[in-house]
């Protein structure tokens, strides 16, 4: 996996510079040139950068920027629960650590499918890259594969890799 946790300096100014790039965009598709100024850096330098001409539109263009953020990030774990990731490797990858309260493969999940009230199951479905089936994922909750992932395929090895690994664990 890539290490972007902790994050590295390189990828943070990666995301610093495109999310500023980005909102940038943004605020020129929807308002035109005159949406973006040059301000002068320093009074001596002569150097000048670009900023947004109305900081309350660059608080939408930030905002819009994150829910798609969001979004994207949510396709992408789908994508990778197909392929096999678990919530716990997806928790590293969003993030999570042990400042947060609460089980991280858990908060991983609720990332995505929301927090269940009491005694709800939330879920999300993916497409199994091994069997191909409509998998029902209804987070780590319960530990058990067969109760955790519905729709697999009899003979799926991956399912059935994951119920060893759970009975060789749990001594069944
Ligand atoms: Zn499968």
């Amino acid at each position: 996996m890539p290490k972007l946790t902790p994050l590295e300096d390189d990828a943070y100014s990666a995301a610093h510079d495109g999310v500023h790039r980005t909102v940038l965009e943004i605020l020129r598709a929807h308002f035109g040139p005159t949406a973006v100024v040059q301000q002068q850096i320093g009074d001596y330098t002569g150097l000048t950068k670009s900023v947004p001409a109305s900081n309350l539109a660059a608080v939408a263009a930030a905002s819009l920027t994150a829910d798609h953020a969001r979004t994207q990030a949510g396709q992408w774990v789908r994508a990778a629960r197909a392929e096999g990731t678990s919530w716990t490797q997806l928790a590293t990858a969003l993030r999570f650590n042990d400042d947060q309260d609460g089980d991280l493969a858990e908060l991983a999940f609720e990332t995505v499918a929301g927090k269940p009230e009491p005694l709800e199951k939330k879920s999300i479905t993916w497409d199994c890259g091994t069997c191909g089936a409509a998998v029902i994922d209804y987070g780590p909750y319960e530990r058990n594969p067969q109760d955790d992932e519905k729709g697999h395929t009899e003979d799926c090895a991956r399912h059935q890799a994951a119920i060893a690994d759970y009975d060789a664990a749990t001594g069944q």
